[in-house]
């Protein structure tokens, strides 16, 4: 067994409660598979108000955060984990995708740092992250969001951290594809019909029958996915 540490770096604390403090996430703490510690970037201020922003050289809107705060929360998380991976949230970082979540899950630990106001001080990409990673074109009022959605995807590709339910091998993105669409109890409610094929007890049918599902979803609700399968096929 082993143990993905998460150390993230927050004015918002306590947003994560909730979310790590219940469901597949809590389970996985309480297993000791994972290991999840927020810092409150406050804490490492030292200034006698906590602040951690300040108005942007050159002009413009907002609040920019400032480096040294964040210096220093890196600099007491590295003496516990020095080769963690840092990760800085932000809308102008690479995409985040499945692929990117199964690389960061071969780590031993990841910082991630979570930006508010109108962002960070360039100097923490430069000098103190390893990468900057975006959870998407657009743009949320901080980073505490985006590191819960990277915690979660993350998470769970750790072996023992899903369980033996529920299967991470058929999901949409692996294998490059969207997943085919599911059908529960009832087969008829008010005349919607579950597919025939589905309840015909052929499991070859119903594999093929699949495939062609995901392909055509995929096709039409991903071009971009759908060409790349072509191109690697
Ligand atoms: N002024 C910045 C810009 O235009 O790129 C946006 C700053 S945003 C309001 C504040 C913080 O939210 C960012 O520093 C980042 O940590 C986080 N954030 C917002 N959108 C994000 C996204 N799509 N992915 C990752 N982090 C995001």
């Amino acid at each position: 067994m082993r143990t993905l540490r998460f150390d993230i770096v927050s004015i918002f604390p306590g947003m994560f409660e909730s979310p790590f403090g219940d469901s597949i996430i809590h389970r996985a703490r309480e297993k000791g598979l994972l290991d999840i510690r927020v810092h409150d970037l406050r804490d490492f201020s030292l200034n006698k108000h906590r602040k951690v922003d300040d108005t942007p050289f050159g002009g413009g809107v907002g609040m920019v955060m400032n480096v040294e705060p964040i210096a220093r929360a890196l600099e007491t998380i590295k003496k516990e984990v020095p080769k963690a991976r840092t990760i800085l949230l932000s809308p102008g970082g690479k995409p985040f995708n499945q692929e990117k979540a199964g690389q960061l899950a071969e780590e031993e630990s990841l910082v991630l740092i979570c930006g508010r106001y109108e962002g960070i001080d360039e100097r923490v990409r430069l000098h103190f992250a390893d990468e900057e990673i975006s959870i998407g074109d657009y743009i949320l009022t901080g980073g505490e969001i985006p590191a819960m959605v990277l915690v979660e995807t993350v998470s769970r590709l750790i072996p023992g951290v899903l369980g033996d339910s529920e299967s991470i091998v058929e999901e949409s993105f692996t294998g490059g594809v969207l997943e085919y669409p599911q059908y529960t109890r009832p087969r008829d409610f008010k005349g919607f019909k579950v597919p025939d094929v589905l309840v015909s007890g052929d499991p070859k049918k119903i594999r093929a029958w699949q495939k062609a599902e995901a392909l055509k979803k995929t096709e039409n609700v991903r071009p971009d996915l759908f060409e790349k399968i072509k191109r690697d096929n």
